[in-house]
């Protein structure tokens, strides 16, 4: 039987040392500061904004919600989002993307200021995850999962780690965080010819795919460590991730389930990212 990794018990032990980080930022008269950017009002953008709010302000990070109109134009838009960018009260941005059909999210990636790209999105910081540049901030969920290795104690130099998904926000740059920390990393993706034995033969196997219960028990190794990143919704219409988690488990050494697992970190990560954002930039 697996043992559970639990999302909020990371969460908790980042909360800790996160309310500290503010207090001695505020000792120095900086009051870290995020804004939350957001076209229209999809219900999962609202959801994760509830909870990055609450993240916030349970360990002091001050939230300014910047929501704008579904129909905006791209123009309009482009001045919102100067107006954030250049207010030096503001140190961190989080932009709810894809955002609708007619926007096009290309220009203000190339203008976020690089400092105040708290979820990575900005290529100066891709640049800096790929090139191994400590400096640069990955995409908020990326990290999330080697926080969750890492509150586990599973060391990662040496292990054979298979990652399921190659997208800009989870598989790239968590490929590039694992090969940091000395993993040896196998990509995954649409065209892989045989992913079961890529998965077989991993230690750890994250799965970011974005398809439900897609990782059976015959795709994973005896004790392997599974962190499921997926967040999709089954055909009953429940929360569930890309692992099958009832079959995988009794198979596993370690597991993350959905919901409870990656999913709650995310916050935490991107209140440390406003953190170091708040002391990169002052007040
Ligand atoms: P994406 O659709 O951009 O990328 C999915 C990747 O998985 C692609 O590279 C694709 O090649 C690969 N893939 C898809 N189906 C596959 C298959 N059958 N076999 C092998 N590879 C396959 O998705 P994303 O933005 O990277 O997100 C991935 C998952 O993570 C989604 O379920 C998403 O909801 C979730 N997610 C969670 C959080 C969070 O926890 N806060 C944040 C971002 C994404």
């Amino acid at each position: 039987m697996g043992v559970r990794m639990k999302g909020a018990d990371v969460a908790k032990a980042m909360k800790e040392t996160l309310i500290e980080d503010v207090r001695k930022l505020k000792a120095k008269g900086i009051v870290p500061r995020l804004a939350i950017v957001r076209v229209g009002a999809r219900p999962d953008d609202l959801a994760y904004e509830r909870g990055a709010s609450k993240r916030m302000e349970m360990v002091g990070i001050e939230c300014t919600a910047v929501e704008l109109p579904e129909s905006i134009d791209q123009k309009a838009f482009e001045e919102e989002f100067r107006k954030v960018n250049d207010d030096p009260g503001i140190h961190g941005i989080l932009l709810f993307c894809p955002l609708p059909g007619h926007l096009d999210e290309e220009p203000v990636k190339r203008m976020i200021h690089p400092l105040k790209d708290v979820d990575g999105m900005s290529p100066v910081n891709l640049a800096k995850i790929f090139s191994g540049d400590e400096t640069g901030y990955a995409p908020c969920t990326a990290e999330a999962v080697i926080e969750m290795l890492d509150y586990y104690g599973l060391e990662l130099t040496g292990k054979r780690v298979t990652v399921i998904g190659r997208s800009m926000v989870v598989g790239k740059p968590l490929s590039m965080l694992l090969l940091r920390r000395n993993a040896t990393v196998t990509i995954c993706h649409t065209r892989t010819a045989d992913l079961a034995a890529a998965c077989r033969n991993a230690e750890i196997l994250v799965a970011a795919a974005g398809k439900a219960n897609m990782v059976k028990k015959d795709m994973v190794a005896w004790d392997a460590v599974v962190a499921d990143v997926g967040i999709n919704v089954d055909e009953a219409g429940n929360l569930c991730g890309d692992v099958d988690y009832a079959s995988v488990e009794p198979k596993a050494g370690y597991i993350s389930p959905v919901p409870g697992g990656i999913g709650s970190i995310t916050t935490s990560v991107l209140a440390k990212h406003v953190v170091r954002a708040a002391s990169a930039l002052g007040g």
